[in-house]
Formats: structure tokens, C-alpha cells, sequence
């Protein structure tokens, strides 16, 4: 089996676990590069992979450079520079961009990219942090199909549905609306079940029944269960990041003159939950906004 030598850069809530999939696939040689560097070394320590000291270090020698950072912005940001992106990818290279990021930057990072002969795929992720831990995420792919294939064994090291979109920037698209609509129904479940808990319902009675009936939804069946009824709210997908995926969707509705009243409701209502909930909230954590507004715990 021929080696295959990839970097990834960015060892976040989502990023490390797709890393360590990599780090312990057979037939691929890793570097590593996080801004954190503590993170980045006990990754290594505990995965084996090489710790570069820049993103040029890490990208150095790799034929598919995978990023995953909180915006498309922070990838720009490291293209240039002696320790840049830019300085160290070769000419047939491919950058695979995990960040569920925007897609007007991911056109302008791609023909950066294309003057110096070298692919790039944006490629957003869903399925959570413990979809990365298992390798069954969905890769959401913008950019040209054959290159897709050329990189698609990498990417299964990390995801189990990887799909096609259409041209750079329509993985984007898709994963911002994806998550507009998990938003959407997160804080319509809090309200609903907010009201029916002050009316005397009990919320587990009536997620019992929702998720029997045409109402139910990724909310009301996992999330509302496992993270807020149980006052658990773990910490796995930054209430800010959702807060930046709607404002994506938005986006992408208002430059399309697609009339979305309500996906611009929701990137306001998210924003202003971020505002309120702060950078280190859980998404989930929105629903404690709804509660506050209700006087209604939903337990
Ligand atoms: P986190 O906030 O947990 O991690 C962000 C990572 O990016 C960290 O490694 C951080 O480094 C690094 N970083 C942030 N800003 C910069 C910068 N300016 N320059 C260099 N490095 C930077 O985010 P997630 O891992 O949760 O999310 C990453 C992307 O994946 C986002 O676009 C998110 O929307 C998406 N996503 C997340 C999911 C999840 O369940 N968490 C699910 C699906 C998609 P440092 O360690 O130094 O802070």
C-alpha cells in the first residue's frame, strides 16, 4: 500500500477526533498544526502523529491539507506568510476545507489557490462530535467532482455519506442551511415545549408523544432528551458557531432574492442568544434564553 501524507490543521471540538481517524488509518502519515500548541502536542502524544511548528511545516510534503477552523476567515488568514499555507503546498496539492464556512470566501481562497496549480474542496461536516469519533460523518463537497474522487479515501477515513454538491461553495451552502434548519427547530421545540410545560404538561409526556407524531426532529428526539431534560447541556458545538452558520444560510437567502423571513428571525434570534449566552455556550444552551423569556424551566 502506497503511503498517502496529509496535514490537518485545526484540532478543535470536531477537528481532533477527525484527526485521530486519520492519525490511525492505515496507508496515511500525518502532521498536525493547531495555534494552541499545548493541544497540538498531547494530540501527538497521544495519537503519534507529527507535530509541525507552522501551517507551512505541516503542509510541507503532504499531497491533501485538511483545515477545520471556526470561520473561513481564520483559513484565509493563514494562506500567506513564510509560515502560510501558500509557502509550502505544491503545485497538484489539494486543500480540503473542513470549516463550515461561507461560501464567497471559499470561492476567493479557491482562486488563490488555482494561480499556483493547487485544488481546493470546501467540505463542511455533520454529525456531531461523536459522529467524528466513529467515522460516520457527512461530508457536504463544493468544487470539481474528479478531484473529489482523488481525495475521497482520505476523507473515509472520517466520514461515511460524502456527497457531491455541486461548485466551490455549494458544500457551504448546503451545510449553513442544514444547520438553519437544526436551529429552526431547536428553539420552536423549547418555545412549544416551554408553553406546555407551564399548561401543566410534563416535557418528557410530550416529547414521548411529539416524537410519535409528525412534529418530531433531531430536537425533540436527541437533543431535548439527553441535554436538556436531564439539565446536562454538554459542551460539543459552540452555541457561536450555529450563531455563524445561520447568518450563513441568511446570507446565502438574501443574495439568491429568495424570500426567508424566517431563517432571518432565526439568525437573530441565534445572534442575539450568543450575545446573551456568551462565546463558550453550547448550542443547545439557546433553549436557557427560551426559558428565561418563558419563566419556565423545561424539566
Ligand atoms: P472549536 O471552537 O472547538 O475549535 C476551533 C479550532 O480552530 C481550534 O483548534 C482553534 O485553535 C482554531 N482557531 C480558531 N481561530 C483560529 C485562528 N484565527 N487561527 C488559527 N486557528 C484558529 O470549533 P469546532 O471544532 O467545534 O468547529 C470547527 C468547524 O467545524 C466550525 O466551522 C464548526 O461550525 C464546524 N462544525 C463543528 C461541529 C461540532 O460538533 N463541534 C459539527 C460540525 C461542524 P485553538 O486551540 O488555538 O483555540
Amino acid at each position: 500500500m502506497t503511503t498517502r501524507t496529509v496535514a490537518f490543521l485545526g484540532l478543535g471540538a470536531i477537528g481532533r477526533p477527525m484527526a485521530a481517524r486519520l492519525a490511525h488509518a492505515p496507508g496515511i502519515s500525518l502532521a498536525i498544526w493547531n495555534r494552541t500548541t499545548d493541544r497540538a502536542a498531547s494530540f501527538g502524544r497521544e495519537h503519534g502523529a507529527r507535530v509541525a511548528a507552522s501551517p507551512a511545516d505541516a503542509a510541507r510534503g503532504a499531497e491533501v491539507v485538511i483545515t477545520c477552523f471556526p470561520v473561513s476567515a481564520d483559513v484565509e488568514s493563514l494562506l500567506d506568510g513564510d509560515a502560510g499555507l501558500l509557502a509550502a503546498m505544491a503545485s497538484g496539492t489539494v486543500l480540503v476545507d473542513c470549516t463550515s464556512g461561507d461560501p464567497a470566501t471559499s470561492r476567493r481562497i479557491a482562486a488563490r489557490l488555482a494561480e499556483r496549480g493547487i485544488g481546493y474542496l470546501d467540505a463542511p461536516v455533520s454529525g456531531g462530535t461523536s459522529g467524528a469519533e466513529q467515522g460516520i460523518l457527512t461530508v457536504m463537497v463544493g468544487g470539481d467532482a474528479a478531484l473529489l474522487e482523488r481525495v475521497r479515501p482520505v476523507l473515509e477515513t472520517f466520514g461515511k455519506k460524502i456527497v457531491h454538491c455541486g461548485p466551490i461553495g455549494s458544500g457551504d451552502a448546503l451545510k449553513s442551511v442544514n444547520n438553519a434548519l437544526l436551529a429552526v427547530s431547536l428553539w420552536s421545540t423549547a418555545e412549544g415545549l416551554a408553553a406546555l410545560t407551564k399548561a401543566g404538561v410534563r416535557p418528557d409526556v410530550a416529547l414521548d408523544v411529539i416524537n410519535a407524531s409528525s412534529g418530531r426532529s433531531n430536537a425533540s428526539m436527541n437533543l431535548f432528551p439527553d441535554r436538556v431534560l436531564t439539565r446536562a447541556f454538554p459542551r460539543t458545538f459552540r452555541l457561536a458557531l450555529l450563531d455563524k452558520d445561520v447568518g450563513i444560510a441568511a446570507g446565502v437567502a438574501r443574495e439568491q432574492k429568495v424570500p426567508a423571513p424566517l431563517l432571518q428571525l432565526t439568525a437573530e434570534l441565534f445572534r442575539l442568544a450568543h450575545v446573551e449566552l456568551g462565546e463558550e455556550a453550547d448550542h443547545v444552551e439557546a433553549a436557557k434564553l427560551v426559558e428565561r423569556w418563558a419563566g419556565q424551566e423545561i424539566a
